[in-house]
């Protein structure tokens, strides 16, 4: 061995031990900086020598592949599904069920029971081979490339496991990182997801693994199956694939008797608010596999485990009213104002109505008694009015038909289910909302400027847009409330430093309805400039990699407005930057323009990432997966055979990384 691979292999171990410290331990031993540094390092000497190409190491958990269609693939053992039980009395029936059926002594293990999305694991020779969703438990989809991403699903495992295994789990969105995604959806002016189940699952059916890897998805792992693994009870598994590198929950519990089943349910009932994730009830398990085998399966579900499920946390209190919120993008939020109430932990005193139909499908009205529910979702719920003690004069309630804060009229487009706000110039939450959004860290990133004061120079007639901020002066700003020369002088140095933010950011912040980061990474790069961008048709604009209808159509709208014809050329004027700068035009061109093309095999002189960036720099679109429409495939060293034999059958070119790169030059 020589010495480079050595060292690319001492970089993949500790790095493969520093993930496993930070994302099954929670127990970082080194900061966050050198983690990246040692990272990049391994990505440069890979980079340099593909020869020790590896699928496993650290360095491909940034993702990047794109499934187009998820293909379908057997479980070899099934996965089944859970049997559910409510009560004390569902689980003493089903203990005697056991009881019936096995002699001596039963030994339970409680486990959290995860909501999430299952996911069955296949490791061999301690590799990860691949991920497969739970599907109708016979065959699920082929999630392999999406789940890698996942920064606790160990890619090479340690110690001493069995050659080959499935281990089965769920994938999770843990709440802080489910809160944090939807901050950033609201930025950007759209709805929230709904629950962070449902944005798991829906996460692993991303097309491009590298945005999957951008969510804080965690995997959590409960059942090891296989033969001859040497491991005899359900606990005895847990231990082992924890000491294997894998996160197993440490809530989970040995127990001999259903009291104590009953004592770690109490427990958790209450204790499970204070968890990261959410679960919503208890797996109970007969630990002894012997048993487990004896006991067998039923049509759907294994008789040696129950779920037992909490009850959703429910109260009623009184809506004493509703008010309206109007956010950056004009969209109206109906909010009801609740007589506090203790729920779950948390007093409750104010709950989403989401929009006019929700308000219409609960006939919900103000004085009426209502029930407030905290189940899988983190913001808590209304779900029903106590029609019995409803008061006998109460009235419909009649949804708001002018704005609350500038008394425009509302209007709501068809097939919307929120009202706007139309008066995009003149209405005070949409002018500091996106005031807001422009200098927020993903944009302009302005230091010394808060969200607070925006709304402080708004209220004080400072500023009514953003491109008022770069003529602003000290003398202005020091009368202000909390501001003196120092901080004055921070914001303004702040306002000027953000000349230097670069075009795709400008993009983002200048803050076009559904033009979120990367909508706007894209227009800048397609489009280079402003002026191109704010002539472009919806027709041109839909022919951007990723642009719909929808977004086209938001950016049209936009640069339609002589309003913010004018900002823009103020922005201009101040030097704010508004088109690609040289460094970032240079090897840019538009030769591929058009072209569809699959990248296969390994190369010599550059990684696929490389390769895939030349493709899109000069404007061709890289493409997972052969099809008629591939114009053609850049093939590298071991190309799999049944691509090659693809890409035959349909005649398609195949140029090798010099003939490549003559195309582009
Ligand atoms: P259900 O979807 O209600 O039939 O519940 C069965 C599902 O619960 C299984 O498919 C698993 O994905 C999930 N589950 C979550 N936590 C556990 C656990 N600790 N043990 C077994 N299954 C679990
Ligand atoms: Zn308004």
């Amino acid at each position: 061995m020589n010495s480079i691979q050595e060292h690319i292999l001492k970089l993949r171990d500790e790095l493969n031990e520093h993930n496993y410290n930070y994302y099954v331990l929670d127990n970082p031993t080194i900061s966050d900086l050198e983690f990246d540094l040692k990272l990049k390092e391994l990505q440069e000497l890979e980079n340099q020598h593909p020869e020790f190409f590896d699928i496993h190491s650290p360095t491909q958990r940034v993702g990047g592949e794109i499934t187009k269609n998820f293909e379908t693939i057997p479980h070899e053992y099934r996965m089944y599904s859970l049997d559910n039980s409510y009560s004390k009395e569902d689980l003493f029936d089903w203990e005697s069920r056991l009881k019936k059926m096995i002699d001596g002594d039963i030994q339970y293990v409680c486990e959290l029971k995860y909501d999430g999305a299952s996911i069955s694991l296949t490791y061999e020779n301690g590799l990860l081979v691949k991920a497969v969703t739970r599907g109708d438990g016979f065959q699920g989809d082929n999630i392999t490339a999406n789940v890698k991403t996942i920064k606790s699903v160990p890619l090479r495992l340690k110690g001493d496991y069995p050659p080959k295994f499935d281990i089965r789990g769920e994938i999770i969105l843990p709440i802080d990182g489910f809160n944090k995604m939807n901050e950033e959806r609201i930025e950007i002016g759209e709805e929230p997801y709904r629950n962070p189940r449902n944005t798991a699952s829906g996460s692993l059916k991303l097309q491009d693994s590298a945005e999957v890897a951008k969510r804080p998805l965690e995997c959590l792992l409960y059942n090891l199956t296989g033969t001859n693994l040497g491991v005899h009870s359900q606990f005895e598994g847990l231990t082992k694939a924890r000491a294997w590198g894998f996160k197993v929950p440490m809530a989970s519990k040995l127990v001999s008797s259903m009291d104590e089943v009953l004592e770690f349910i109490s427990y958790w009932d209450v204790h499970r608010h204070n968890l990261p994730y959410e679960t919503d009830g208890v797996v109970i398990k007969v630990d002894n596999l012997d048993q487990q085998e004896e006991l067998g399966y039923t049509a759907k579900s294994p008789r040696w485990a129950i779920a037992y499920k909490f009850k959703a946390e429910r109260v009623s209190t009184r809506l004493n009213s509703i008010s309206y919120q109007v956010g950056r993008t004009g969209a109206i939020t109906p909010v009801a104002n609740l007589e506090p109430v203790e729920l779950a932990g948390t007093i409750v005193k104010r709950a989403s109505l989401h929009n006019a139909d929700q308000i219409e499908k609960l006939d919900i009205r103000v004085g009426d008694e209502v029930f407030v529910e905290k189940g899988g979702e983190i913001i808590p719920k209304i779900i029903a009015v106590d029609l019995n003690l409803r008061p006998s004069h109460s009235q419909p309630t009649q949804y708001i038909s002018n704005c609350p804060e500038c008394g425009t009229l509302l209007v709501r487009q068809e097939g919307e289910a929120q009202h706007y706000c139309p008066n995009y110039n003149g209405c005070k939450p949409q002018i500091i909302g996106r005031i807001q959004h422009y200098i927020s860290r993903k944009a302009m990133d302005i230091e010394g400027l808060g969200g607070e004061t925006v709304a402080l120079l708004v209220n004080n007639g400072l500023i009514s847009d953003y491109s008022d901020l770069y003529e602003l002066t000290k003398e202005q700003i020091i009368p202000l409330e909390r501001m003196a020369e120092k901080s004055a002088d921070n914001l303004i140095y702040g306002i000027k430093q953000s000349k230097n933010i670069p075009f795709e950011r400008v993009v983002y912040a200048l803050g076009i309805r559904y033009v979120g980061e990367t909508v706007a990474k894209k227009l800048a790069k397609h489009y280079k400039n402003i002026v191109a961008i704010a002539h472009a048709s919806v027709t041109d604009l839909v022919n951007v990699d990723e642009i719909g209808i929808k977004i086209a159509e938001s950016v049209v709208e936009f640069f339609n407005s002589e309003k913010n014809k004018f900002i823009i050329e103020r922005l201009k004027q101040f030097g704010v930057q508004l088109e690609m700068s040289a460094e970032q035009l240079m090897g840019q061109t538009n030769i591929l323009q058009g072209q569809s093309i699959v990248i296969s095999g390994v190369f010599e002189r550059f990684s696929r990432d490389e390769l895939k960036k030349l493709i899109e720099d000069n404007g061709g679109k890289v493409s997972s997966s052969i099809s008629s429409k591939t114009s053609f495939i850049v093939a590298g060293e071991n190309m799999g055979p049944s691509k090659k034999k693809k890409a035959e059958d349909l005649n398609i070119l195949l140029i090798n990384e010099s003939e490549f790169l003559q195309k582009i030059k």
